[in-house]
């Protein structure tokens, strides 16, 4: 643990959804700095769980550039098809991240689960687990989660990866349907954030 704010950082993700959500939720006195000005290629996710993930990153990161480095793995877990994608909800877009591939896998699982699944509440969450590294060592973890259902169809253009058919608990649209500027307060990432704030 270290008592002492981070002025600079560098934010470990090549995906640029994720790097504006961060970059928004960070104080603006953080300096930070992103993969892509170092042109690293992410690390293989051998990890079995959201947090070794996020670790694997962090570190990954930290030691290529000898910056303190913010990670994050998150992802979307769904009841009924045993917290798939979960770890791989990234990995079912493919290669090119397609997230358009992404859902419709997710609605033939749901389907040869389950024929009748649209009449059901298909409960679902994202959970994001952040990280901050320096080289090998662990500064701070948190894990941040957000209830929902999946829509029984794909809505609304705001957003990134699986937003078009999470309905968040308490609320009839998608997160893809909110505004930004409402989803940042309510999702995954900000509930982690919030747990590390002390440290930035
Ligand atoms: P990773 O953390 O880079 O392994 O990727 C996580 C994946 O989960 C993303 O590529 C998205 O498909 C999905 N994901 C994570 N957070 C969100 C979110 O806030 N909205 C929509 N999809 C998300």
């Amino acid at each position: 643990m270290q008592n002492k704010k981070i002025k600079r950082l560098l934010i470990g993700t090549n995906n640029k959804g994720k790097l504006k959500e961060i970059r928004d939720l960070l104080p603006n006195f953080v300096e930070t700095l992103s993969t892509s000005e170092f042109k690293l290629k992410s690390p293989k996710e051998s990890g079995k769980t959201f947090l070794q993930n996020s670790l694997i990153k962090s570190k990954y990161f930290s030691k290529k550039t000898n910056l303190i480095c913010l990670a994050d793995d998150s992802g979307l877990e769904i009841d009924i098809l045993n917290k798939k994608p979960g770890i791989y909800s990234a990995r079912w877009g493919g290669k090119n991240l397609d997230f358009k591939k992404a859902i419709k896998k997710v609605y033939k699982e749901l389907e040869k689960k389950n024929k009748n699944w649209k009449n059901k509440k298909i409960r679902a969450r994202f959970i994001c687990a952040l990280s901050i590294c320096y080289l090998n060592k662990k500064i701070v973890t948190s894990v941040g989660k957000v209830e929902g259902k999946i829509s029984n169809e794909p809505k609304g253009k705001n957003g990134f990866g699986y937003d078009p058919i999470f309905i968040p608990l308490g609320k009839n649209k998608t997160f893809a349907e909110i505004k930004p500027s409402e989803k940042y307060r309510l999702d995954h990432r900000f509930k982690a954030f919030k747990k590390i704030k002390k440290f930035l």
